[in-house]
């Protein structure tokens, strides 16, 4: 079996990888470098509590069962691959700075929450002034930017091929066989995989396919700490932001905004992450701001993940994970991988691409 994919993030890599393990054999079009494109730019967070205050049951269901691949996940890509990915659960705490968002917080969780004091006995470096905090043990994180790499190379180890700067344009169809044009050549495979995040309803199609996938822009800081002091022990939540310990720096992020394709960052960002990071952790005033960087989350219409066949035989599409693209992976692998091995695959029909009306 031959397959196609489009896009080397983190979605199209971990598909990929699963997919030359079994046997396949997978060459991934990258229209610039692998796992420089919203994998580099997350923040890393594996929070399926933090995020799940919008999500929808299978979103939440999904998400849990992700989390809880992401040991093994982990624990594969640095054998396969030879380098350290960063997994950690060190755990999350979700902060109430006032006493409305403690209320908000105790209807979601059936955990008891912490009072102020005890917040500020976990991590000193929270305000005075907060109303309470929730704890949560589980949550976790991984350095984004190595797991790119890591998961790059665990793909070429295991067979995979990969072909940098070289775009998909347009795929070209007859009947249940498909092909990737790009201004190299033209791609023929048993399967075709669109897995090109923001850009993925970009592609060219003879008729409408691709699922009307969007990019929500996000910005985030990154900053260092004065001499001897310690960073938080864990990602903090509270004010609209989050705060990730990584490595020597506190990563903020993050906003969001919808401006089409672009990364440009911009000053209005900066303060307003800066503000509300400060807020929750006044002495943040005096750490040196080390980066600022801009990326492009793939949303969809209704904030679900896209995963599954279009209404083309052998066309598939993994997008729309929005802001959880990295706690997704594993799940979105496992799901994919074995839908276009035809082997049973967790049925999550919500996550259609063929729900919406424009490609039905
Ligand atoms: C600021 C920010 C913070 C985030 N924080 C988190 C977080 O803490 N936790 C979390 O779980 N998620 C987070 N996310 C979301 C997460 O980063 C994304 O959901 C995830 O990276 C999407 O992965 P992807 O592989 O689908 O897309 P991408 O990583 O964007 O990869 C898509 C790839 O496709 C390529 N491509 C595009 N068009 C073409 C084409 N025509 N031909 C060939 N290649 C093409 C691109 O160059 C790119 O390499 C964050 C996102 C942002 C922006």
């Amino acid at each position: 079996m031959k397959t196609i994919i489009v896009g080397a993030g983190v979605a199209g890599l971990a598909i990929g990888w699963k997919l030359a393990q079994a046997g396949v054999d997978v060459l991934i079009l990258e229209r610039a470098q692998p796992a420089r494109a919203a994998t580099w730019a997350a923040a890393g967070m594996i929070a399926p509590t933090a995020e799940s205050a919008h999500a929808n049951a299978d979103e939440t269901q999904f998400a849990r069962w992700s989390a809880a691949l992401w040991p093994d996940f982990a624990a594969q890509i640095e054998t396969q691959s030879g380098r350290r990915v960063g997994y950690k659960r060190d755990g999350a705490l979700i902060v109430a700075p006032t006493d409305e968002a403690a209320q908000e917080l105790r209807a979601r969780s059936n955990k008891a929450l912490l009072t102020a004091s005890e917040a500020r006995a976990r991590e000193p470096l929270l305000s005075a002034s907060i109303a309470g905090a929730l704890w949560d043990s589980d949550e976790a994180q991984v350095d984004n930017r190595a797991l790119g790499v890591a998961l790059a190379n665990a793909f070429l180890r295991a067979g995979g091929k990969l072909s940098p700067n070289e775009a998909a344009v347009r795929i070209e169809t007859e009947g249940s066989h498909h092909a990737v044009r790009t201004p190299f050549g033209l791609y023929a495979g048993d399967n075709i995989l669109i897995a090109a995040g923001a850009w993925s309803a970009e592609i060219e199609t003879g008729t409408p396919v691709l699922p009307p996938a969007r990019p929500v822009k996000g910005e985030m800081l990154a900053l260092t700490p004065p001499a001897n002091t310690l960073l938080p022990r864990q990602v903090v939540w509270g004010n609209g932001v989050y705060l990730v310990p990584r490595e020597s720096r506190l990563l903020i992020g993050a906003t969001m905004r919808e401006t089409g394709f672009d990364i440009s960052v911009t000053k209005q960002a900066e303060n307003w992450l800066l503000d509300r990071a400060i807020a929750l952790m006044p002495a943040l005033a005096s750490w040196t701001l080390d980066e600022h960087w801009a990326g492009l989350r793939p949303g969809s219409p209704d904030g679900l993940p896209i995963l599954g066949e279009t209404r083309l035989k052998n066309l598939f599409v993994a997008t729309g994970q929005f802001r959880n693209g990295i706690l997704f992976a594993p799940a979105v692998a496992e799901t994919v991988s074995r839908l276009i091995l035809g082997s049973a695959a967790p049925e999550i029909r919500s996550f259609t691409p063929q729900r919406f009306a424009e490609v039905s």
